[in-house]
C-alpha cells in the first residue's frame, strides 16, 4: 500500500513533529528520511518545498523508489526533529499550481486548448497548449473565465479513487505514473475540474486572488502561455510601479509616452554618433596634413582625447600622404592608453616587428599588418624610450 504523506493530507500543515528514520549521503550531499513529512518533493511541474529539519535548512527534497529524501546542509542526527516548511514559498507554489489547474480546465472546457505541460518558475510559470495560435481577444476571454471562477470562490478538494473508476468518473488526466499502484489521488474544484493530482492546493479558487495571463510563445506543435497568480500579481505589478517611477523621472515622461521617449533618446545617439565619425574623420584628416608636413623623418604625437579609431584613420591618412615618414602615435591617458607604429612604403623598417617591441615597452599588446600596427597599453610614460627604439631601427636600415 502507497504511504499517504501528511503534505497529501493537509497541505496547510507547516510544521511536523517526526523522526529520521533513514540517513545518507549521495554525491556528497546529506540526506535523511522522516516517518512523515510535510515536504513535498518535485514533481508534476511543481518544484520541491524548502525549509528546515531542527533548524537544519533543507535545500532540495526528491522521492526515490517511493521513500523521500530531504536534502539537507549539515547532518541531522537519528531520533525526534521538528519538520519546517518555508511556508510563504509553498503557499506560492499552491496559488501558481491552483491556478494552473483552472486556467487548465477553462482553456480546455471553453476554447477546446489542451494542456500538453506545465511548469512551475520562480518568477513566472507557463502551461503548454496544444494550440498553434492564439489572438490577444482570446487570451482576454481566457482571462476573464478565469477571473469570474477566482471571485466564484469555488471549493478545492482531494480524494482518493480506484484507477478503474477513472474512466466512468470522467478524470482529466495525462495518464498515471508508470508502475503506479494503488488508489489514485483526484484534485476537484467543484463544477470545473476533476483531476489527477498529487501536488498542493489552496482551499477555495479565491485563494488564488487574481491570475494575469502575461504573453505567449510560439513553439512546436503549440504555444507557451506565461502567467502569473497570487501574491505574484502584486508583487510583479509593485515592481512595475517602482520601474515607473524610475522611468519617469528618467525620460520626464509620462508612461504612455515611455517608448516613443526612449525611441527619441536612441535616434539621437545614433545621429551623435554619426556626427562623431564624421568629425573624428576631419580631424584625422586635418592631423595628417599637419604632421605630413612637419620637418622631421620620424614624427611623434599624442592625443589625449583619442581612442583607436582615431588613431587608426590618422595612420592610414599619413601614410597616404607621405611615404618617407614614419611615426609614433599615442592617444589616452596613463594606464589606459593606445599607440600606432606607421612608416610609409619608402621607410626601410620592419613595422610589425617593431610594434611587437614597442607594445612591451609599454606594457601592453598589440597587433597589425603591413605598414601599420595598433595597440592598447598601460603605460605611456616610456614614450620617449619607444621612440628611441624607433630612431634605433631607422638608422640600422
Ligand atoms: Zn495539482
Amino acid at each position: 500500500m502507497k504511504k499517504i504523506f501528511a503534505y497529501e493530507k493537509d497541505a496547510y500543515l507547516t510544521e511536523l513533529k517526526t523522526e529520521v528514520i533513514e540517513t545518507g549521503s549521495e554525491k556528497g550531499k546529506d540526506f535523511v528520511v522522516l516517518r512523515d513529512t510535510v515536504f513535498y518533493p518535485e514533481g508534476g511541474g511543481q518544484p520541491c518545498d524548502r525549509g528546515w529539519i531542527n533548524d537544519v535548512t533543507v535545500s532540495s527534497v526528491r522521492q526515490e523508489n517511493g521513500a523521500i529524501r530531504h536534502y539537507v546542509d549539515a547532518p541531522v542526527p537519528s531520533g525526534e526533529v521538528l519538520a519546517e516548511l518555508d511556508w510563504p514559498r509553498r503557499y506560492d507554489h499552491m496559488q501558481q499550481h491552483t491556478a494552473q489547474h483552472l486556467v487548465t480546465a477553462l482553456a480546455q472546457d471553453r476554447f477546446d486548448w489542451p494542456t500538453k505541460a506545465f511548469h512551475l518558475g520562480n518568477e513566472v510559470s507557463d502551461i503548454e497548449l496544444g494550440v498553434s495560435q492564439l489572438s490577444a481577444e482570446q487570451l482576454d476571454a481566457l482571462e476573464e473565465a478565469v477571473a469570474s471562477e477566482i471571485r466564484a470562490a469555488r471549493r478545492v478538494h482531494t480524494s482518493r479513487v480506484a484507477p478503474d473508476r477513472l474512466e466512468k468518473l470522467n478524470v482529466r488526466t495525462r495518464g498515471l505514473p508508470a508502475g503506479h499502484e494503488g488508489p489514485v489521488r483526484l484534485v476537484e474544484i467543484d463544477g470545473i475540474d476533476l483531476n489527477t493530482c498529487g501536488g498542493t492546493h489552496v482551499r477555495w479558487t479565491a485563494e488564488i486572488e487574481a491570475v494575469k495571463l502575461l504573453n505567449i510563445e510560439s513553439m512546436r506543435g503549440g504555444t507557451r502561455l506565461y502567467f502569473v497568480a497570487g501574491g505574484r500579481v502584486r508583487r510583479r505589478l509593485a515592481e512595475h510601479e517602482a520601474r515607473n517611477i524610475d522611468l519617469r523621472s528618467l525620460l520626464g515622461a509620462p508612461e504612455r509616452e515611455f517608448a516613443a521617449a526612449v525611441r527619441s533618446r536612441l535616434d539621437q545617439i545614433q545621429e551623435l554618433q554619426h556626427r562623431e565619425r564624421m568629425m573624428r574623420d576631419e580631424l584625422a584628416d586635418a592631423a595628417s596634413d599637419a604632421l605630413a608636413h612637419r620637418p622631421e623623418d620620424l614624427i611623434e604625437a599624442h592625443f589625449k582625447s583619442g581612442d583607436p579609431a582615431f588613431l587608426q584613420s590618422l595612420a592610414h591618412k599619413l601614410q597616404e600622404k607621405s611615404r618617407t615618414k614614419a611615426a609614433l602615435l599615442t592617444a589616452g591617458n596613463e594606464g589606459d592608453g593606445f599607440f600606432v607604429v606607421v612608416a610609409g612604403d619608402r621607410v626601410g623598417c620592419d613595422v610589425q616587428a617593431l610594434g611587437r617591441q614597442v607594445a612591451i615597452l609599454l606594457n601592453g599588446k598589440g597587433g597589425g599588418t603591413g605598414r601599420i600596427f595598433q595597440g592598447r597599453v598601460r603605460t605611456l610614460a616610456k614614450r620617449k624610450d619607444a621612440l628611441a627604439l624607433f630612431q634605433l631601427e631607422l638608422e640600422r636600415d
